[in-house]
């Protein structure tokens, strides 16, 4: 049922190898490689799709899945697959090692719980490990498992930096089926010999391509040679480079690419610049901005640390109720920001890059990028923030 799978030498031995990357704040000195027109250019386009998605809807309902997992599919109020479920879970539940590529916000978490939860259901030792860039991602994930698997006693275990590592370690003491953490704690916690991976079955690498980036890529490389040759293999996200495409073959052996990207972005995200005139400041265009009536919830991206905090004091100095989130911030700030930013207390969030992958909040309205993204790859996450599952959302990025 498992593909085998070959490590190869080669893979990643390169001249970074002893350089120390700080994942986000690294981009603070990169120059944007192409220019916002560029950019949005580019994210319009249409793609040649891998693999069209099925034409025909499928409901949840009509699929051959266990009727507990069912049943808590439908009451977190899913009906139909979306192109990346209908094409991915099928594949997932063949035991093969899985590219899926789609838009953001279409749903790529489920493609590969659900298929997983199964496996799970049907073998209780079963076990799986998903890897996460962010923290925040992590814990996204670990709430969306949750809400798939009430009253299924699936146990699962936690391990993300900056958080108390003896709960993790308590957690993984009860062989948990799912191990879901950011690569520096799974590797502190395999060092201590806290995680043995040896009997995990599947590997799953959300946001795939930072994830064998460089910032990454050294980290994810030791964890994985510690999981079996055999293992299933998933790999997600809404970009993927030929590079890091070359990068997953050459340690996975025949991995199914699906791709259900019909455009480089989905046709929900309206995407616009905004020229700072002269003699304006970026504050008083942002601000002018948020006080209009259809600005009801905004993420606002800033590259560095710095600027977050001085947007986030700027626009409170003016009245504005705003959170703020990056790589300097401690744990349960960052926590509580995203929290805040969910459930409408505040508005507005201000973020580094740290919050572009992966992080599912209902309803943002506007992204606003108060600089041009260091990578068109950036800019597509950035924006994805909005427009997702169907909503309808306006990217703007402001231009001097
Ligand atoms: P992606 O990982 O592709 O960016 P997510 O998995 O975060 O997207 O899903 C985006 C949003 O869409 C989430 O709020 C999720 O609950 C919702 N969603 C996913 N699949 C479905 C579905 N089949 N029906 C309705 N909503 C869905
Ligand atoms: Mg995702």
């Amino acid at each position: 049922m498992y593909t085998n799978h070959r490590q190869s030498h080669s893979f990643g031995r390169s001249k970074f190898r002893s350089q120390r990357f700080n994942r986000f704040s690294n981009r603070r000195f990169q120059r944007p490689t192409g220019s916002i027109n560029q950019y949005i250019a580019r994210a319009t386009v249409k793609t040649n799709s891998i693999q069209e998605a099925p034409a025909r809807v499928i409901q949840f309902d009509s699929l051959d899945l266990p009727e507990n997992l069912k049943t808590n599919i439908i009451r977190h109020g899913y009906t139909e697959l979306t192109p990346i479920q209908a094409s991915g879970i099928p594949a997932i539940r063949d035991g093969k090692d899985v590219i899926g590529i789609a838009n953001t916000g279409t749903g790529k978490t489920a493609a590969f719980l659900i298929p997983l939860i199964e496996k799970i259901l049907k073998d209780r030792a079963y076990r799986a490990l998903i890897i996460t860039p962010t923290r925040e991602l992590a814990l996204q994930i670990l709430e969306e498992l949750r809400r798939f698997s009430v009253g299924m006693n699936i146990n699962s275990a936690f391990c993300i930096g900056q958080s108390p590592i003896y709960i993790q370690i308590k957690e993984l003491k009860r062989n948990p089926n799912v191990v879901i953490g950011t690569p520096g704690r799974l590797k502190d916690l395999i060092k201590r010999g806290a995680l043995d991976l040896q009997g995990f079955r599947m590997i799953v690498l959300d946001e795939a391509d930072q994830m064998l980036d460089m910032g990454f890529i050294h980290d994810i490389r030791h964890i994985i040679s510690f999981l079996p040759e055999k293992r299933q293999s998933l790999f997600f996200s809404a970009t993927m480079s030929t590079q890091i495409d070359n990068l997953i073959k050459s340690f996975v052996k025949n991995p199914v690419t699906i791709s259900v990207k019909k455009r480089e972005t989905t046709e929900h995200i309206r995407q616009n610049i905004v020229k700072v005139e002269n003699g304006q400041t970026k504050i008083e265009v942002l601000s002018k901005l948020l006080g209009q009536e259809e600005f009801k919830k905004v993420l606002i991206f800033d590259r560095t640390k710095r600027g977050v905090d001085k947007v986030t004091s700027r626009l409170y100095e003016r009245g504005f109720r705003v959170a703020s989130i990056h790589g300097d911030k401690p744990q349960h700030k960052r926590h509580q920001a995203i929290r805040m930013f969910k459930e409408d207390v505040v508005k507005i969030l201000v973020a580094t890059d740290v919050a572009a992958r992966g992080i599912d909040v209902a309803n943002i309205s506007h992204v606003i990028n108060l600089d041009i993204p260091a990578t068109y790859e950036d800019y597509i996450h950035r924006i994805g923030r909005t427009g997702r599952a169907d909503k309808s959302g306006v990217a703007l990025t402001f231009s001097e």
